[in-house]
C-alpha cells in the first residue's frame, strides 16, 4: 500500500475487499481512498467529510494525486454521504470514538442492507461499537489490534449475520481473545495499571467504589489468565 498511509490505515486497508466501491466516512485528508486507488486495490470511492476544513483538504489531495474522476469527495454527515444508487458495498469509518461510529451507523442504518462489509477503527469504546453491531445483526468476522506511536488501536471488520457475544467478548473482542496477541496483553496490562492507580486514590472507607474497581481489575486478570468468559 502507498506510503502516504499511517501503519494504522495500512492495516485498515488490508480488510477492504479488492474491487469494492468504498465509502470512507470522516475521510479527513482522504489518504485511505487515495492509497487504495493508487495501488489498484479499488477503482472508485466516495470520501465523506462533515467538517469544511478536512473536506477542503480531501478535495485538494484528491486533485493533487489526479484522482478527481475516481474519488467523489462529499461534504456530508456520516452515511448521508451516499445513496443506495451509488452501489457502495464497503464502508470504512476510522479514527473516531466507538460511540460516534455507532451513532453514525445508527443514523443511516436503513442504507446498510447492500453494504457487504464494515471496516471500523474506533479509538475507544470498542465495547459500545460491538454492542451496536450485535444488536443490528452484524457479525464480527475479523479483529486486529495494533500499536502506532505507543497507542493501541483495534480494527473491527463486520458483515451481515447474527451472532451472540458474551459480555467478555463485547469488551475484549471475540477474535482478539482467541488470538491473545502480545499487543492485546500489553493493552490490558496497561489498563490494569491505570485502574490500580485509580484504586489507590479511593479512600479506604469508600467500600462500594473500591470494590467496583477491584472487580474490574479482577475481570481483566481472569481474561489474561485464560479463565474469563
Ligand atoms: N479517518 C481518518 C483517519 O482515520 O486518519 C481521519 C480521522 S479524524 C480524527 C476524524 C474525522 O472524522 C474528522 O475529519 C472529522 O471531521 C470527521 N467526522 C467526525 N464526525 C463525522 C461525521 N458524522 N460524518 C463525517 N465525518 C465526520
Amino acid at each position: 500500500m502507498d506510503t502516504i498511509l499511517s501503519s494504522r490505515l495500512t492495516e485498515v486497508a488490508t480488510f477492504v475487499p479488492k474491487g469494492s466501491k468504498l465509502l470512507d466516512v470522516g475521510s479527513d485528508h482522504a489518504y485511505l481512498p487515495i492509497a487504495l486507488i493508487q495501488s489498484g486495490h479499488i477503482s472508485s470511492a466516495i470520501a465523506g467529510e462533515v467538517v469544511q476544513g478536512p473536506y477542503d483538504s480531501a478535495v485538494k489531495n484528491v486533485a493533487k494525486y489526479g484522482l478527481s474522476d475516481q474519488i467523489d469527495v462529499r461534504l456530508a454527515n456520516g452515511l448521508a454521504a451516499f445513496e443506495v444508487t451509488d452501489g457502495v458495498n464497503a464502508i470504512t469509518i476510522c479514527g473516531m470514538g466507538g460511540r460516534l461510529i455507532a451513532d453514525i451507523l445508527e443514523a443511516g442504518k436503513e442504507k446498510l442492507a447492500q453494504v457487504e462489509r464494515l471496516i471500523l477503527q474506533p479509538n475507544n469504546r470498542e465495547d459500545d461499537l460491538r454492542t451496536w453491531l450485535m444488536a443490528n445483526e452484524f457479525t464480527i468476522v475479523a479483529e486486529k489490534i495494533m500499536t502506532e506511536n505507543d497507542k493501541s488501536y483495534e480494527i473491527l471488520v463486520a458483515e451481515h449475520g447474527k451472532e451472540v457475544l458474551t459480555k467478555t467478548e463485547l469488551r475484549f473482542g471475540k477474535h482478539l481473545l482467541t488470538e491473545k496477541s502480545e499487543t492485546f496483553v500489553a493493552k490490558w496490562v496497561r489498563e490494569i495499571e491505570k485502574l490500580e492507580v485509580a484504586l489507590s486514590q479511593i479512600p479506604e472507607n469508600n467500600d462500594s467504589d473500591r470494590s467496583a474497581l477491584f472487580q474490574k481489575i479482577e475481570i481483566i486478570k481472569e481474561v489474561l489468565n485464560g479463565s474469563g468468559k
